[in-house]
């Protein structure tokens, strides 16, 4: 392993494409939007934890891990890839999912079962506070297990998104550089990759994530968790960079009612994208993110002469999942 480097196993087809939403931008009459559809990754139906999941699982195999174990809400997209991701590299996986079991089992939570994950229901628990427990218990059974953080965000998940920058940099040389990269930010790895990556290619563009959960993660506000998060990933590497706040772009204004409560934002942003260019976004984060964009298109904060990336995380599994909460 060379300096700026990690082992990883190869998991998802990369890099994804871009694609011009000419039909969408002409539609909203604001600048050229383009997307990067990371929901095209392969490993269960995409999305961005895949490529995480490269860098965290290579970690797993170097340290003899046999059992993968991993913490998100009932209708998770990170532990239906970490579920995935599991089966493709046979090691036994064991999710604590939030809420009680659900009569119907749909989206994500029916892709879980199909890849024989062992699922622990952990009531109001959706970000891995009961996984200590069931660590110790596997340990006891002879087992090896290894922790993937919730939504695969520590220093080696936010730097497979560093990574991603470059493979941005290296599909787009010969055209007008974005002024905005724009997504859905959650456990904020995707979002401390994009930054640091963007001071190493030099991009110079903003990075915008838009929140999507109002709820915090142990008591600490996301921006403060993105920025510690990136300085940390920089010195994991050992890449020097100076990070301030100034570089966490974090928008809070379209939380809405909060994690996964559908609303006219979201709705309006999935039907549009899939009317206007055939493309399918999901309830819970890009459809948020994309309302966010369009809002903030409409309202002249991102303006006709910018040059704007939306990166489309995945989860669209979960659309079925909330089919009775969409307006349609
Ligand atoms: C996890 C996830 C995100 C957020 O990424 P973080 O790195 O957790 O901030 C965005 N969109 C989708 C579809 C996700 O599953």
């Amino acid at each position: 392993m060379s300096k700026g480097s990690l082992d990883k196993v190869s998991l998802g087809f990369f890099p994804t494409p871009i694609e011009k939403l000419t039909n969408f931008s002409n539609k909203l009459g604001g600048p050229q939007i383009s997307i990067k559809r990371d929901d095209l990754t392969g490993l269960a139906l995409g999305g961005n934890k895949t490529r995480k999941l490269e860098y965290i699982l290579a970690d797993a195999l170097n340290q003899g891990a046999d059992t993968i174990v991993t913490a998100g809400a009932t209708q998770s997209n990170h532990c239906r890839q970490t579920a995935a991701a599991a089966a493709k590299l046979q090691l036994a996986c064991h999710l604590v999912l939030g809420g009680e079991e659900p009569t119907n089992v749909n989206g994500n939570l029916l892709l879980d079962k199909i890849y024989g994950c062992q699922i622990h229901w952990a009531g109001q628990h959706r970000k891995g506070e009961d996984i200590e427990g069931i660590v110790e218990r596997l340990k006891s059974a002879g087992k090896n297990p290894y922790v993937v953080p919730y939504g695969g965000s520590n220093e080696i998940g936010a730097f497979a998104f560093a990574e991603a920058m470059k493979e941005l940099q290296l599909q787009t040389t010969d055209q007008e550089p974005y002024t905005h990269i724009v997504f859905a930010s959650s456990s904020g790895g995707t979002q401390a990759g994009l930054i640091l990556g963007n001071k190493i290619t030099d991009a110079n563009c903003q990075i915008v994530g838009i929140n999507i959960d109002k709820d915090e993660i142990n008591q600490c506000a996301l921006d403060e968790q993105i920025l510690r998060l990136v300085k940390n990933t920089a010195k994991y590497i050992g890449i020097d960079g100076h990070f301030t706040e100034k570089d966490v772009i974090l928008n809070s204004n379209y939380v809405g009612a909060g994690y996964g409560v559908v609303g006219e934002l979201e709705s309006e942003a999935i039907t549009m994208l899939a009317r206007q260019e055939s493309i399918l976004l999901d309830p819970v984060y890009t459809g948020r993110a994309m309302g966010g964009l369009i809002h903030m298109v409409r309202s002249g904060e991102i303006n006709a002469n910018d040059n704007v990336l939306f990166w489309h995380t995945g989860g669209t599994p979960a659309l079925f999942a909330y089919a009775n909460e969409l307006s349609l």
